[in-house]
């Protein structure tokens, strides 16, 4: 019987062994933690968003790599959605277009439904089992019992990013991956919250609905929160890809009102009181209204310096937040050092798949998505036994 050592029970980890063990491969997953999936864990506890029900060729426009892109149309978010109905999981379309298990299905019973199939399949976990060296026939795991080598035909690599090192994606494997020399591309924020250089504190927990946000290099419109810290939400996550042109401090900036154009505030501003303007005409909400606030007092009664401000309210930034607490990462193994099915051209019976590739989208589905497809597309091409 073939064999496949799958390390990493994340979940692009969980679907190559899934995928594998349809293919009658005998599967051992091993992960140093003493649990599977943690991070899976974490994503569901703000709603599991599990996929984006988008267009394809949308859906994929997503991702910044092309490479992503080719290994996501194998393993579309239809596939996901059938895949999910399949173990037990049925799912429904949200508002946004995001994709989420039915009300009152937890996250943990989404693992757990996997984990059942996964089961019956006879794949067989390995917990605290760290792997810490690997050459051309063999892993290492360091273990509760010491070392432990495994001679391996096939193996998967599914080690996952940099964040949330707690749920057992520290990023450790980096380093080992660079004694090698297999190379690398960072481990960076990514769909990041944002620190300010001076924070609205005063404004902590609000939020900043229907506004674009926008740099010279790109614009998103959404909402985002104000934190004690900063600002956080999918627009400011967005943002964080032009953000990596420059260095920080530097500004991002809001339109606290898209749908009027400059010309059209002045005439506005210019009507009666800007106070009774910016509630009864702009109806502006009272979020927007505290913000316009903080201007001096010298633009906030001037229409003309009034209406720039609120078409371009600018906001300085410090950084990123600490990249533990980010919601991904971005960077990793260098499709360079991969073959055209995720092979370490090094080594050429190990594949890689997941976080872990260098690739990079938006929150919204798109991060879980290509975990499956390319957790998927490692067992791709074998036949079904
Ligand atoms: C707060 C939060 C919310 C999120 N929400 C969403 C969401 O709603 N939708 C979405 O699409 N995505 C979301 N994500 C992102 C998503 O959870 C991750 O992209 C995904 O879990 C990555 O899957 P992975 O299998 O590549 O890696 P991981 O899930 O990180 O799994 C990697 C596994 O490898 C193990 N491992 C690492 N090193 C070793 C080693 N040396 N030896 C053995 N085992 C090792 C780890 O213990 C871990 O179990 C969220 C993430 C966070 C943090």
């Amino acid at each position: 019987m073939k064999s496949v050592h799958i390390v990493g029970a994340g979940p692009a980890g969980l679907m190559a062994a899934h995928q594998f063990a349809l293919k009658g491969y005998s599967v051992n997953v091993y992960d140093h933690k003493s649990a599977p999936a943690r991070k899976f864990l974490v994503a569901g506890q703000g709603g599991f968003n599990l996929t984006h029900s988008e267009e394809l060729e949308l859906f994929l426009s997503r991702y910044d790599s092309q490479e992503i892109q080719s290994i996501v149309r194998e393993f579309t978010n239809q596939d996901t959605v059938h895949w999910l109905h399949s173990i037990g999981v049925p799912t429904y379309v949200g508002s946004s277009g995001k994709i989420f298990p039915v009300k009152g299905i937890k996250p943990i019973e989404v693992l757990q439904k996997w984990l059942s199939t996964l089961e019956v399949l006879n794949v067989r976990f390995l917990f605290n089992y760290r792997l810490i060296d690997f050459d051309l026939k063999k892993l290492i795991f360091m273990t509760d019992n010491g070392m432990e080598e495994v001679l391996y035909q096939r193996a998967v690599f599914a080690f996952g990013g940099k964040s949330w090192a707690i749920t057992g994606s520290d990023g450790n494997w980096t380093s080992l991956f660079f004694k090698k020399g297999i190379k690398l591309k960072p481990l960076e924020a990514a769909n990041s919250g944002l620190e300010m250089l001076e924070p609205w504190q005063d404004l902590a927990g609000k939020a900043l609905k229907n506004v674009y946000v926008f740099n010279e290099f790109g614009s998103k419109y959404g909402e985002f929160i104000i934190t004690d810290y900063g600002i956080e939400g999918s627009a400011v996550y967005f943002m964080n890809r032009f953000l990596r042109e420059k260095s920080f401090p530097q500004y991002i900036y809001v339109d606290l009102k898209p749908n009027l154009t400059h010309e059209r505030i002045i005439d506005l501003l210019s009507s009666g009181k800007i106070s009774e303007v910016l509630k009864n005409k702009l109806h502006l909400e009272p979020v927007k209204l505290a913000l316009l606030k903080k201007l001096d007092k010298a633009t906030y009664i001037d229409p003309g310096l009034l209406a720039y401000k609120i078409k371009k309210f600018p906001i300085e930034l410090a950084g990123f937040r600490p990249i533990d607490e980010v919601i991904s990462t971005y960077g990793g193994v260098d499709w360079e050092e991969l073959n055209p099915k995720l092979f370490l051209k090094r080594y050429p019976a190990i594949q890689c798949c997941g976080e872990m590739l260098d690739w990079d989208a938006p929150t919204g589905g798109y991060l879980l998505q290509a975990c499956f497809s390319s957790g998927y597309y490692t067992a791709l091409g074998i036949p079904e036994s």
